[in-house]
Formats: structure tokens, sequence, C-alpha cells
């Protein structure tokens, strides 16, 4: 039986994700970390013991959404949204001097738009990170997105840069989910 996206669920989501091989475990041992997040209040704590399992040092950057505002650019206020966050990550890079920016979204985030789903925040992180990728010398980017609440919490890591990420987004598309 062949499954039509727009019937998918976010686990069967994140099962084709880890197959085709664009959602993967997070990357361990990165040591001092730039994390720009979403600060949300229920979700913040849990999601930072989890990065603790991951980083020796870590500086947030949060913002309302998090990472998937990056690649949110259809609109003025959002594009220059993009640019102040880019300018504090920049700073963020410079002041601390430190080389690994990790760019999170998490999921149910209460800043995310109702017509969004799961899988729309997945492609605008992964937007977000296309975006910065390369306009940063020497910094290791990282995309990822935290998933669940409670005690059932997991971090996928977002390999952003995987072509399968285009052809994925396509198919979606051609089944009117986006
Ligand atoms: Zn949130």
């Amino acid at each position: 039986m062949t499954l039509k996206v727009a019937q998918e669920t976010e686990e069967q989501f994140i099962a084709r994700g880890k197959e085709i091989g664009f959602l993967g475990n997070p990357i361990k041992g990165k040591g001092r970390i730039i994390w720009f997040t979403c600060g949300e209040g229920n979700a913040f704590l849990p999601m930072l013991a989890d990065m603790c399992r991951y980083a020796e040092r870590i500086h947030p950057i949060s913002f309302n959404g998090g990472a998937w505002l990056l690649g949110d650019r259809y609109d003025e206020h959002r594009m220059r949204l993009r640019d102040i966050i880019s300018e504090q990550l920049q700073e963020a890079v410079y002041a601390m001097k430190w080389n690994t920016l990790v760019l999170a979204s998490h999921w149910p985030c209460v800043f995310a738009p109702k017509n969004l789903s799961f899988r729309n925040i997945v492609y605008k992180t992964v937007e977000g990170a296309r975006v910065l990728d390369g306009s940063m010398d020497g910094v290791d980017l990282i995309a990822e997105i935290h998933v669940g609440c409670g005690l059932k919490r997991e971090i996928h890591n977002l390999d952003f840069r995987h072509e399968h990420f285009d052809k994925v987004l396509s198919i979606d598309q051609q089944n009117s989910f986006w």
C-alpha cells in the first residue's frame, strides 16, 4: 500500500526521514555550543536538559519559535527578524569564540502558526539552516528538532545539506500538503 503523504503521522514522517537519511541522531561530543532555540516557558528547561547531554557549555539565544523563523521568509517582518537573528548569532560566535552553532526548532511549539504542520516546521528549519550555511566562516552549523514533551522527548539532527530534502519537499508539495 502506498502511503499518501497527507495521511502521514509525525511518527511516520520521522521514520521516513530516518530511512532516507535526512533525519538522524544528535551529534555528540560537540563541547561548547551556541544554541539558537525557542524559549517557550513550558519546553525550555526540558530542552536545555536534553542539550546538556550533548554539550559541556551552552550559550542560548532564544526567539519565540526558534530556528524555523529563519526559514519563514514570506513577509517583510519575517525578513527583518531573520536579519536581526543572524546578527545576534554572528555576534555570539564572535564574542564567545565558539565555532559550533546549533539551530533548533521544537514540536509542538506554541508559536508555530496553526496552519503549519510538523513537517512544515522541519522544512522551514532546513531552509533557515541553508540561509545561514556558508555565511559564517569556520562555523560548524547544525540543525535539529526537539520532538515531544514530558518524559517522551527526542532530538533529531536534520541533515539540511541532504539532497533528499528537496525531493521529499517536492513530493509533499505535489500532495498539496504544504
Ligand atoms: Zn516554542
